[in-house]
């Protein structure tokens, strides 16, 4: 699905981009200056000032619905398969057909139709406010629960209510059962950051400090919730979709040419025919899409990072 999208120009970005990730990730952590073409270094804080913009900077976004409700299959599905856009669904294991939430037959289908399915715990418990073990059953037992109804692959685990990714017992268990996780919430990842967090203070990069658990960055990899960005703000649609247009846009100021230094990580949560409390429009979710397809957005999936 994501190279039938890209083509030739899109397979070398990804594979630069993938070239980065593996120097930052997969192969060691913290070699921020080999993906980055620069000297010195090799600290877990990065400050330096962002690429300027410059016309043709390529842009990515990726695009991710959490909590498993009906309306991500009802209503958003319709424009992903139009754009053949990937994504990624986390799924509550425990809320599986309950009302307005996906049931097995939604989730298979997603699956078969070329989504991916990640772990969003059993229960949609902060791990920090429970007990060790029982924190353990949540992470571990959801995938087991996905896989035993019939998901193929599950690689991918979701912090519920973004808890716990700054915990090391915590991101260990997670690193025991799934390939990379995906917590909130700052507008865009950055690649010198090992895809975790990223704030921006006087144009310098602020990264997480993991001490001496910096090889779990895959598993805290930020995204920005669309959703909580509309409560804290009482965003109307029109508004919303300004926001949205300046979170995916703000990353021109990182990437320069077919280098990329940051991505925005988008985070739904259900979809309907009007926005409401973590729901997003499906005028405001297609007009979203549609931004991206016009403005030449290249749209790759979570697991594409690793
Ligand atoms: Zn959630």
């Amino acid at each position: 699905m994501f190279f039938n999208n890209l083509g030739i120009l899109g397979v070398a970005i990804f594979a630069i981009l993938s070239a980065m990730i593996i120097n930052n990730i997969v192969f060691g952590g913290i070699n921020y200056m080999a993906a980055f073409g620069q000297s010195g270094g090799g600290e877990n804080i990065v400050n330096g000032t962002p690429d300027v913009a410059e016309n043709g900077d390529k842009k990515l976004a990726i695009i991710t619905f959490d909590d498993g409700k009906k309306g991500q299959i009802q209503y958003a599905k319709r424009i992903l398969d139009n754009y053949d856009y990937p994504a990624t669904f986390s799924i509550i294991c425990n809320n599986v057909s309950l009302s307005d939430h996906l049931d097995w037959h939604d989730i298979q289908q997603l699956e078969r139709d070329g989504y991916d399915l990640a772990s969003h715990s059993m229960s949609h418990t902060e791990l920090e406010d429970i007990p060790m073990d029982i924190a353990n059953y949540e992470i571990s037992e959801s995938k087991k629960c996905l896989l035993d109804n019939g998901v193929r692959d599950v690689r991918v685990f979701t912090y519920p209510k973004n808890g716990g990714s700054d915990n090391p017992a915590i991101l260990k268990e997670v690193a025991k059962h799934y390939d990379m996780a995906r917590t909130a919430n700052d507008p865009l990842t950055f690649v010198k950051c090992g895809l975790t967090n990223s704030s921006l203070q006087d144009e310098k990069i602020d990264c997480t400090s993991f001490g001496e658990n910096e090889e779990y960055g895959k598993y805290s990899i930020i995204g920005w919730s669309h959703d909580s960005e509309r409560e804290d703000n009482g965003y109307n649609d029109e508004q919303m979709l300004q926001r949205f247009i300046d979170v995916v846009e703000s990353q021109s100021g990182y990437n320069d040419g077919e280098e990329i230094g940051a991505i925005p990580i988008i985070i739904y949560h259900d979809i309907d025919t009007t926005s409401g409390f973590y729901t997003t429009s499906f005028e405001l979710f297609k007009a979203e899409m549609k931004y991206l397809k016009d403005n030449g957005f290249i749209v790759i999936s979570l697991l594409d990072l690793i």
